[in-house]
């Protein structure tokens, strides 16, 4: 249980008065503690890459005469420095999210606009291995956000379908639009997610398998990006699964024009 912390000044005294003005600090410092944690996270996550780096670096340098070592090993660094952009651009993102809250540009936004844009961008990973990337759903519901942040949310749940599904498998992208909200849910076919896990992945730098994120690129960031885009947006994200049969994660947001009357999707109309 967290305790309350009040910050208790003296504002004002006269003779027969004394104002004493509290301010709570419980939610400061809170976020405080936040930073703080995502500070240190920071820092380990990035000495991984780093540290790799500079080891590949002295092992090139000291097999210089032997080129099939040196083509090897230049791989492999380059594939750190990948791995060391895609976290810097993730963190970048998430902070500014963190700092930000509200949303800057924000204008009126097709989701299945959104849908296809992140399905297309999806489509290189999911071709490599295989996996059929199938979209659909309800046309033309029109949410207010910020389109670039809403297809990054998007396309971070499918890069992780793909990325946690066998070859040959098929990721479903459905759009539903459901009274005030409308639902985008991503089904996948692949590794699942147990119960405990399940509470922890939009935790950031949380991984389920360290090992197994590290080798299909992942940072561990994607999905606290998600979680981040949906609350600025009014919205939330959701994950349902079944271990070894695939996962569902749903991203909801509330719709531009709330329905008139109250929401009742399939009402008789008159
Ligand atoms: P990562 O970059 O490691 O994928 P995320 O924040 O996107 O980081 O996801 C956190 C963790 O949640 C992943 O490491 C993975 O273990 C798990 N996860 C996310 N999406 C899926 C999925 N569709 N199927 C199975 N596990 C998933």
């Amino acid at each position: 249980p967290s305790r309350l912390l009040l910050q208790v000044r003296v504002a004002q005294v006269t003779p027969d008065h004394l104002l004493l003005l509290a301010e709570d600090l419980t939610q400061a410092r809170r976020l405080e503690a936040v930073r703080r944690d995502f500070v240190v996270n920071v820092s380990h996550e990035l000495k991984t890459p780093v540290g790799a780096l500079s080891l590949l670096a002295e092992t090139v340098q000291d097999a210089a005469d032997d080129p099939e070592a040196v083509r090897r090993f230049s791989a492999r660094m380059r594939s750190e420095a990948a791995r060391l952009s895609a976290l810097v651009h993730e963190i970048i993102e998430l902070s500014r999210l963190q700092v930000a809250g509200a949303l800057e540009d924000a204008e009126e936004v097709v989701v299945d606009d959104v849908v296809q844009e992140a399905v297309d961008r999806a489509r290189t990973a999911a071709d490599a291995k295989s996996v059929r990337i199938v979209s659909g759903g309800d046309p033309g519901v029109v949410v207010i956000g910020d389109r670039n942040l809403l297809v990054t949310a998007v396309r971070n749940l499918l890069d992780n379908a793909v990325a946690y599904s066998p070859a040959g498998t098929r990721v479903n992208v459905g759009v539903r639009r459901r009274g005030d909200l409308v639902e985008v849910a991503v089904v996948d076919e692949g590794v699942g997610i147990d119960a405990a896990d399940q509470e922890r992945v939009f935790e950031r730098f949380y991984r389920v398998d360290p090992a197994r994120s590290r080798d299909t690129g992942g940072t561990g960031l994607g999905l606290s990006i998600v979680k981040h885009v949906a609350a600025d947006h009014g919205g939330d994200v959701s994950v349902w699964s079944q271990p070894g049969r695939g996962s569902t994660f749903t991203l909801r947001l509330p719709v531009a024009t709330p329905a008139a009357a109250p929401a009742a999707p399939d009402a008789p109309t008159t």
